[in-house]
């Protein structure tokens, strides 16, 4: 294997990240990298993908770039680019959790834990796993007995946490999430707030944990998902336990597509068998929805699409 994706996140100051953003885009360009990179006045936020080459000469730019001392990259082994482009984009803030006031994690933070502090820590019974990631990054992967909070989207999350806080009330909480970025700011909000009794995160994210030569990935069910073209990843190298359920029929799936709707992109696990008995709809609004990207993508005649969309709606008489 001659690619390599990086994951990589670090809370600094730039002062213009709109110059910023133009100017590493060119220099990401001049290597040849592909990927998205997201910077704020907070920070830098990217997965990339390239050669070792290509990977190495990025690492090397970052780690000896004085805003960056001390940048962690996480390297997985890849096939090909993960990326079809590179994108470098300002934003307002690197992890969208709608606060009120900010945190800022160099201030405020959850206790680090390293990959086999946290999988001891995780088993005792005065401890809660809060999973601060997307419900649908959930459903496909996450640590045994993790609290899924029930919000569409993470920037929810301290909502619904306000609105469950006896679940934490006397209790050790760990936080985790793919690479650490959103812990940083997460579990510095749950201490800020008075939430459990202590507040630690998983270090270095899921993506540390299943490399560990101690965690192993252990305690993990299911993939992780991933913000690329491998859509998931196995995590626990011990055991594989399925725990995705297609979104049609609930049978066990880790194949993840995005509704044909393009106005609606909802993520469901489905099987290839089951996504082509909706062409690819979420509903049936969606499938019916005049630019569906799976019949475009599969070159369906007309007739066949009238056909399905018929019998969709016999069952759905039924229903
Ligand atoms: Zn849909």
């Amino acid at each position: 294997m001659d690619y390599r994706i990086l994951l990589y996140y670090h809370y600094t100051t730039i002062e213009d990240p709109e110059a910023f953003a133009t100017e590493h885009l060119q220099a990401c360009k001049d290597i040849d990298l592909m990927g998205r990179i997201i910077v704020a006045h907070e920070g830098i936020n990217g997965t990339v993908s390239g050669t070792v080459e290509q990977t190495n000469a990025y690492m090397d730019m970052m780690k000896n770039h004085p805003l960056f001392e001390g940048i962690v990259f996480k390297i997985d082994e890849a096939e090909g680019h993960a990326f079809k482009r590179m994108r470098v984009r300002p934003r307002p803030e690197l992890v969208n959790l709608g606060l009120e006031e900010d945190i800022n994690p160099h201030e405020s933070t959850g206790r680090y834990l390293s990959p086999s502090e946290f999988m001891e820590e995780m088993q005792r019974e005065d401890t809660v796993v809060l999973d601060v990631r997307n419900t649908y990054e959930y459903d496909v992967g996450h640590f045994r007995g993790a609290i899924r909070p029930e919000v569409e989207n993470f920037r929810d999350t301290p909502a619904w946490v306000r609105a469950n806080k006896e679940i934490f009330e006397g209790k050790r909480v760990l936080t985790y999430c793919t690479g650490g970025i959103r812990c940083e700011k997460f579990s510095g909000w749950l201490k800020a707030e008075g939430i459990g009794e202590d507040v630690g995160q998983l270090h270095g994210g899921i993506a540390t944990y299943s490399k560990d030569p101690v965690a192993k990935g252990q305690l993990w069910d299911g993939q992780m998902y991933v913000f690329d073209e491998r859509i998931t990843v196995p995590i626990n190298r011990v055991e594989h336990v399925v725990v995705g359920k297609d979104y049609y029929d609930g049978t066990p799936c880790e194949r993840y597509v995005k509704c044909a709707n393009p106005e609606c992109n909802k993520h469901i696990l489905a099987s290839e068998e089951n996504e082509a008995k909706h062409l690819g709809g979420c509903t049936l609004e969606c499938t019916k929805h005049p630019r569906n990207r799976y019949i475009e993508k599969h070159g369906l005649t007309e007739e066949h699409v009238a056909a399905v969309i018929a019998e969709l709606e016999k069952n759905q008489q039924h229903i």
